[in-house]
């Protein structure tokens, strides 16, 4: 099923997101990750997708393994480093699998990866339009409430976004937020831009006040006082910070939902009793 429909419906909807393994050996533990996430029956799954290869390879085998359970895959794809035919081979294997749901992504160069010189992919919207042209694909694309950490003005990067949805994005997912008035304020100037596309709001729970301090060190997203202050205060309480993590991370969903935000997707980190979690503090919300 097209996620477009899924969004379309206009209901409240939950959907999770995985990584692949980064051994092959752990496929099996990523897959029963994925069992358990969609015994929670959310609205769609989407697998990440590694921008330098290293856990790309897993990605369209386990978003197969997502639809055969049941449940509509979002198979993540990364351009960066990418050759065109590589792109024109995965999205034929994700044709092969019936998956129609990707999103285009330009991915980020991890240190110490090669990407093709001249380099075959500079941003997202070369790639949305190469899949428009590949299929009858439906395409989402990253966004960013906080803006993009690479570019300066948020007006250029809403500029550049406008564009990427134009190249035939059918919806948005947003970067991971901690204070919803940011993401009230996104919807707001870019519906003045002319994007109108559903906007997934992605939901971090954090459950690891080092790994949250790393990654919003490096996407620019900010923390707002009254989150700093949970994740200093549960810092060296796994347990507690976990606790808090899940409950702030309920709370504003409910606050999304409360305003009309109607699509939400959790960013699990694979692990599923941390989604179980959440999906239970709303079930007479979201049921
Ligand atoms: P783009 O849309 O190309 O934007 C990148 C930068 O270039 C921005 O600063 C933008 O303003 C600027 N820009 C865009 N178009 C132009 C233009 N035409 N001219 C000049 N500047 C331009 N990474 C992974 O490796 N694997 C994943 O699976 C993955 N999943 C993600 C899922 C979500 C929901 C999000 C929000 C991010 C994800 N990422 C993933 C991270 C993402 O790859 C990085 O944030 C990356 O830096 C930007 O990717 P993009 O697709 O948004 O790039």
């Amino acid at each position: 099923m097209k996620i477009s429909e899924i969004l379309g419906s206009g209901k409240v909807t939950v959907s999770c997101e995985v990584f692949p393994p980064k051994k092959a050996v752990d496929l099996e533990q990523v897959q029963e990750v994925v069992r358990q996430i969609a015994s929670y029956n959310p609205a769609f799954l989407s697998v990440t997708y590694g921008a330098g290869g290293g856990t790309s390879q897993n990605t369209v085998k386990i978003a197969a393994d997502v639809q055969r359970l049941g449940i509509p895959a979002l198979a993540h794809l990364t351009c960066v480093c990418a050759t065109k035919e590589k792109i024109a081979a995965v999205l034929q294997e994700l044709k092969e699998n019936h998956i129609e749901n990707v999103l285009a992504l330009r991915g980020d160069i991890p240190p110490g990866v090669e990407f093709p010189t001249p380099r075959q992919y500079q941003h997202a919207c070369e790639l949305v339009r190469e899949i428009k042209a590949a299929g009858d694909f439906c395409i989402g694309a990253a966004c960013y409430p906080d803006g993009h950490v690479e570019c300066e003005h948020k007006d250029d990067d809403i500029g550049y976004l406008k564009e990427k949805v134009d190249a035939g994005c059918d919806f948005l997912t947003t970067q991971m937020f901690f204070d919803n008035n940011v993401l009230y304020n996104f919807l707001y100037r870019i519906m003045a831009k002319g994007i109108h596309v559903p906007v997934v709001a992605g939901i971090m729970p954090v459950t690891n006040s080092k790994q949250i301090k790393r990654i919003c060190a490096l996407s620019g997203t900010t923390l707002p006082p009254r989150f700093r202050a949970i994740v200093d205060k549960f810092s060296d309480k796994p347990e507690a910070m976990k606790q808090a993590g899940i409950a702030y991370a309920t709370e504003q969903i409910i606050d999304l939902i409360s305003n009309g935000v109607n699509a939400i997707h959790i960013y699990t980190m694979n692990k599923p009793e941390v989604a179980g979690k959440i999906m239970e503090n709303l079930s007479e919300i979201i049921g």
